[in-house]
């Protein structure tokens, strides 16, 4: 007899591995418990999240945003009946059967598991990275390169891999230039990005170059920098300096459980997904250090979940669940937002909660007497992506006690400066005009609630 309280799989991550192995096994009837993660290993959607167009993903013809293809994913996940919790787990007991996987707000036992937790950027530990992180040092681009401080500015890159090459290109949208630092004399980018990098006249590549330190009073203003050939340091002008060194896998969960080579990664077997414990398996980047993609993660994550399913079978520990109408699901996961354009003070009523836009903010700031929050937020910014559930549920929360409002740093720009917003997503919290705190990043909703109990 099957154990009721047992889980048939647990997966962690929602990466293209950790979705699409919740999509098949969801759809074996296996309710697989997702944990998404919060913080640990990157973001709930994994690194595509940090990344604008995605050309190569099959059916999408016209490319397809990062966050947009992870917000499909995770719509067929829950179609089928995943179970998803966004919350890192901070153990894993593989000792004994069945497993125990534990985050801080729960602990669960299940027969197998599906290891999917990516990989994470790695940073440079330069002297002086901890006093200007966020103050002009990033590790994304895509979140912080549309700050009104990069506007107009020369900005900064270090790496040398496709990363490198497509956050320079992006940079040029927004700074005057873009100096590459290339540790050697050559880059590991494809062909195709190098070409489209060398010859993008806003981009500089200092080969031969290596970073040492970071200069600037309060934010940023240069990159101290050696040349590895002459041994001669200088300083380059910068206001941003954007990381795209590469990637560590998310394995320490696993160290001295499970069999792991040299770097951290999973070890498969049998050109399969097996790990070295029965009834784990490992999908995506944590065990690939050769192909990266997200198609690879998703078919790997799809082998997993068959071959899961098939353990679970052969050792008769499979409990059924079967979806009552995975259409109502679905109607839930395919709404669409759709926007019309209105004219701002028509628009704006006091009594409502929400607001989007500097018109509102600037009224809101002079007529509110509730706590006035504000969300600062750039396009394609992965992190502004995973916010907003997270916001939202907590803002319906205290309806009509608060006011709250959306601007697109894009758009507003100089309401962006004013504030002194250096990054994206940032949420301000006001109190009688006068800022009470600000909170940098994705936070959990029990931070949110408890700073709006407070301010109430
Ligand atoms: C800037 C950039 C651009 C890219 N562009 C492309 C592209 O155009 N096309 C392409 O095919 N590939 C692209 N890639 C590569 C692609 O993103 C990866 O190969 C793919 O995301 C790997 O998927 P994954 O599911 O293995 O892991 P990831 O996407 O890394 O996801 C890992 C997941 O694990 C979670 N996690 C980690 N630790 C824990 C924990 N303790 N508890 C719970 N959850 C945890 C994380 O939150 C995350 O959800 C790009 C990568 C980058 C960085």
């Amino acid at each position: 007899m099957v154990n009721p309280t047992v889980e048939n799989l647990v997966i962690i991550g929602s990466g293209p591995a950790g979705y699409t192995a919740a999509i098949y096994a969801g759809r074996a009837n296996l309710k697989p418990v997702v944990f998404e993660g919060f913080q640990a290993g990157g973001l709930p959607g994994g690194q595509l999240m940090t990344t604008t167009e995605v050309e190569n993903f099959p059916g999408f013809p016209q490319g397809i945003t990062g966050p947009e293809l992870m917000d499909k994913m995770k719509a067929q996940a829950e179609r089928w009946g995943a179970e998803l919790y966004t919350e890192d787990v901070i153990s894993v007991d593989l000792s004994q059967r069945p497993f125990t996987i534990r985050s801080e707000e729960r602990e669960i036992k299940a027969h197998s598991i599906i290891i999917a937790t990516g990989a994470t950027a790695k940073r440079l530990g330069l002297p002086s990275e901890q006093q200007f992180w966020s103050r002009g040092i990033s590790a994304c681009a895509i979140c912080d390169g549309a700050t009104p401080i990069f506007h107009g500015a020369e900005l900064a890159v270090i790496g040398a891999g496709d990363s490198a090459a497509e956050e320079a290109i992006y940079l040029t949208k927004y700074g005057s230039k873009v100096n590459l630092l290339v540790r050697s004399e050559k880059m590991r980018a494809s062909k195709a990005m190098q070409d489209r990098l060398l010859s993008n006249p806003k981009i500089q590549v200092h080969w031969h170059t290596v970073a040492v330190d970071v200069v600037g009073n309060g934010h940023m203003d240069g990159v101290k920098v050696r040349n590895t050939v002459t041994g001669e340091e200088s300083v380059l002008p910068a206001k941003g300096l954007f990381y795209a060194i590469g990637h560590t896998p998310n394995t320490s969960l696993f160290k001295g459980q499970l069999e792991l080579d040299e770097v951290g990664y999973v070890v498969t077997k049998n050109g399969l997904m097996e790990t070295s414990v029965e009834g784990v398996f490992a999908a995506g980047d944590v065990q690939d250090h050769e192909f990266r993609q997200a198609i690879t993660a998703a078919g790997t994550g799809c082998m997993a979940a068959m071959l899961a399913e098939r353990w679970l079978s052969s050792k008769g520990l499979i409990q059924e669940f079967h979806l009552q109408s995975a259409t109502a699901n679905n109607e839930l996961a395919s709404e669409v937002e759709t926007k019309t354009v209105v004219d701002p003070a028509a628009e704006f009523s006091l009594q409502a909660t929400r607001h989007e836009g500097g018109y509102a903010l600037r009224k809101l700031f002079h007529e509110s007497d509730r706590l006035l929050i504000v969300k600062y937020v750039s396009p394609g910014c992965g992190p502004c992506h995973t916010l907003k559930p997270i916001l939202n549920k907590v803002v319906d929360e205290f309806d009509s006690k608060i006011h709250f409002v959306e601007i697109d740093i894009d758009k507003d720009r100089e309401i962006a400066e004013n504030a002194g917003v250096t990054g994206t997503p940032t949420v301000q919290f006001f109190k009688d005009k006068e800022l009470v705190k600000e909170l940098k990043g994705v936070k959990q909703k029990s931070e949110y609630r408890q700073l709006i109990e407070s301010n109430l």
